[in-house]
């Protein structure tokens, strides 16, 4: 089967969530641990984390995936913008470990012209200062799309970040195709290649998920435009091609293009009739 979902809003509750990505055809999905930008989150009920993990093994669910603050910047040049990230991730950490299955996803952070090598150093820092041994919950990279400062638009920088740090076995890498074709991995004309290039820098086994986007921008623009499926400058055939891939297929998916329920509803079920 196809691991498929999209962005699910948890306000109402983690069990309203897994319902409401149930009735959509969805089989895993992503939601922020907190307001995007940052801000308080809600405390965890375990009565209603237990009736979302009865849901998601009747179901079927793949793992589902917390997605940390986009302003969480672990690489910034300001001391106090770093450990204000450094207390979002160590909370966010302690409060997806109540949640089974579930897989956390960030994005590395911006080195705000210090340079790549200190941005990572900085990263690597506050990963190993985060860690917990009685903590298991898996926690992903996000490639991003290389705009402005950002790290993690290359392969390589995700490679640093994992090799240096001191509990490695726990981190993965997750892909997101919109950025990928931005920061000019041609996964649309040379997708073997790209492969390729991740066995080579993280290897396959890290790769634990992928963010399915269409783009609005030209390959290799640096920016960060999803679009929906076949609309922008990926296409469905290159969509179809990477879901169906053999190193590929049997990933948790997750949608986070530019739609609405029924919006993501439609293209799951039409990427669950491509994939068979
Ligand atoms: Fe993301
Ligand atoms: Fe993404
Ligand atoms: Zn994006």
């Amino acid at each position: 089967m196809l691991n498929i979902g999209c962005h699910i809003s948890i306000a109402k509750g983690f069990f309203h969530a897994g319902k409401e990505a149930r009735s959509i055809g969805a089989n895993t999905f992503q939601f922020f641990t907190r307001n995007p930008r940052g801000g308080k989150a809600k405390a965890l009920d375990p009565q209603d984390l237990g009736k979302l993990q009865q849901l998601m093994v009747e179901e079927d669910f793949a793992r589902i995936f917390a997605h940390g603050s986009y302003t969480m910047n672990l690489a910034s040049n300001k001391q106090e913008t770093r450990d204000f990230a450094k207390n979002l991730l160590k909370e966010d950490l302690k409060r997806v470990e109540a949640i089974t299955n579930c897989y956390y996803i960030f994005h590395p952070g911006s080195h705000v012209q210090q340079g790549v090598e200190q941005g990572i150093k900085y990263i690597i820092e506050a990963l190993n200062e985060t860690h917990d041994n009685n903590q298991s919950t898996p926690i992903l990279l996000e490639g991003m799309s290389g705009k402005g400062t950002e790290i993690g638009g290359n392969l390589k920088e995700l490679q640093q970040i994992i090799e240096g740090v001191e509990h490695p076995e726990r981190l993965g890498i997750c892909l997101d195709t919109c950025h990928l074709y931005s920061a000019g991995y041609d996964i649309v004309d040379r997708l073997e290649d790209v492969l390729e290039e991740i066995h080579q820098a993280v290897g396959m086994n890290r790769l634990k998920a992928i963010h399915l986007n269409d783009s609005k921008t030209p390959f290799h623009s640096n920016k960060d435009r999803h679009e929906v499926l076949g609309e922008g400058t990926i296409g469905w055939e290159a969509i179809e091609r990477i879901i169906r891939h053999p190193k590929l297929r049997n990933l948790p998916f997750n949608l986070e293009t530019p739609n609405d329920l029924s919006g993501y509803e439609r293209e799951i079920k039409k990427l669950r009739e491509a994939w068979l």
